[in-house]
């Protein structure tokens, strides 16, 4: 059974808050108690204690994020990677392998490649988009796929349903990283996918003051992640929890305003002549265009382009911005603009940047709530400069 029915706006601001009000407060109030009174619980994950993820406020937040994601249960944790780890390493044991995209968010890549072998855990990376590339990583031992909404910087959008098919046809558990499209353009477990993770950091969140996480599925999927992570130690702690509530509640309005915003400023890149290529699911010139109209309420916030003269023309467009901060990370009410080969994949050589796509001179912009028109005018006096 699923938590709780009403339109994703009316659950971003009332699922999960304890009926009757506590002492008749209209904010769920901070819990900041790291333990409670020993109640006679058998299992050592029940017993009341700030790590084993059931304060009160987790509790709260944990049925919310259920609630908008569509699912039985959820979990919160201190990080998006401590959401994608603990999760990966419950669902995958030593000897297993598992199917994920080429172009991975950098912390997961890094986990795939650089953790989970050293535990027996090998992975096959495959597109998105060439089934045939699915069906070749296939192994015996083969338990899980893993992809991402939207890919990190590039924007593209993997063939979602046939991932889903493929990973029912062949009992594979089906995982998506749903930080770029948040619930609000895009729900996965209502096109089948078994397992959700959220960066909260981002979008859910948005105000880019905290670290958090977030994992969805059926209440039997999330028990075991949540055992994991109560030893791992990823909890998220009470006033965390409190800013993560007060961000969900304008979930809506806000990820519908930068869907908004950022269709008219992809739209005004792609029309500029210093702008050479401006990737933007919600631009007919995007490949994967059409499906993203099919598969999303909305293309969101984030946006890559290049610009004629490469990385030092974008570094000197960067000095003549006014409104965004150069800074990594995504989703919040302030526009973010980077450059993810420097900041986001140092560590990749340029040979592999290349391979995946991410030229030196790509930028990414993560489009705030700043007026659309400053926004743009912004951008146009840093580019004719
Ligand atoms: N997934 C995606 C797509 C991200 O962009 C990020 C962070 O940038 C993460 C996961 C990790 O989230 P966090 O920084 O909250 O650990």
């Amino acid at each position: 059974m699923k938590s709780e029915s009403g339109a994703i706006e009316t659950l971003a601001i009332h699922a999960g808050e304890p009926k009757p009000r506590i002492g008749g407060a209209v904010v769920m109030p901070i819990f900041q108690s790291s333990t409670y009174e020993y109640l006679g619980e058998a299992d050592y994950h029940d017993v009341r204690y700030i790590r084993l993820n059931n304060n009160p406020n987790q509790i709260a937040l944990c049925k919310k994020i259920a609630a908008i994601e569509n699912t039985e249960a959820a979990l919160v944790a201190g990080s998006g990677m401590a959401a994608i780890s603990a999760t990966l390493m419950t669902v995958l044991s030593s000897g297993d392998h598992f199917i994920t995209l080429d172009c991975l968010y950098s912390g997961t890549h890094e986990l795939t490649t650089k953790i989970l072998p050293g535990y027996g855990i090998s992975h096959s990376f495959v597109n998105g988009n060439d089934h045939a590339s699915w069906e070749r990583a296939l192994k015996p031992n083969t338990k899980a796929i893993y992809v991402e909404t939207l890919t990190n910087p590039l924007l593209q959008v993997a063939d979602l349903v046939r991932i889903v098919e493929f990973a029912r046809a062949n009992k594979l558990v089906s995982l998506i990283d749903n930080t770029f499209a948040s619930p609000i353009n895009y729900r996965p477990a209502d096109h089948g996918f078994d397992i959700v993770l959220e960066s909260c950091t981002k979008y859910l969140n948005g105000h880019d003051d905290l670290v958090a996480g977030a994992v969805a599925g059926d209440a039997e999927r999330i028990r075991p992640i949540k055992h994991k992570l109560d030893i791992l130690g990823g909890t998220l702690d009470p006033h965390a929890c409190f800013l993560l509530d007060r961000g969900l509640k304008t979930l809506a309005v806000r990820v519908r305003h930068q869907n908004a915003s950022a269709l008219r400023i992809a739209t005004f890149l792609s029309e500029h002549a210093a702008v050479k290529h401006v990737n933007y699911p919600g631009l007919p010139s995007h490949k994967q265009h059409e499906r993203a109209a099919e598969l999303f309420a909305g293309f969101g916030g984030m946006i890559s382009f290049e610009i004629k003269g490469g990385a030092e023309s974008a570094d000197r467009m960067f000095e003549r911005l006014r409104i965004p901060a150069l800074a990594v990370s995504l989703g919040g009410v302030e526009s973010l603009i980077i450059r993810p080969a420097a900041a986001i994949h140092p560590n990749l050589s340029a040979e592999q940047r290349d391979a995946s796509g991410i030229s030196d001179g790509l930028i990414r912009l993560s489009v705030g709530l700043e007026a659309t028109i400053d926004l743009i005018a912004d951008l146009e006096q840093a580019l004719a400069g």
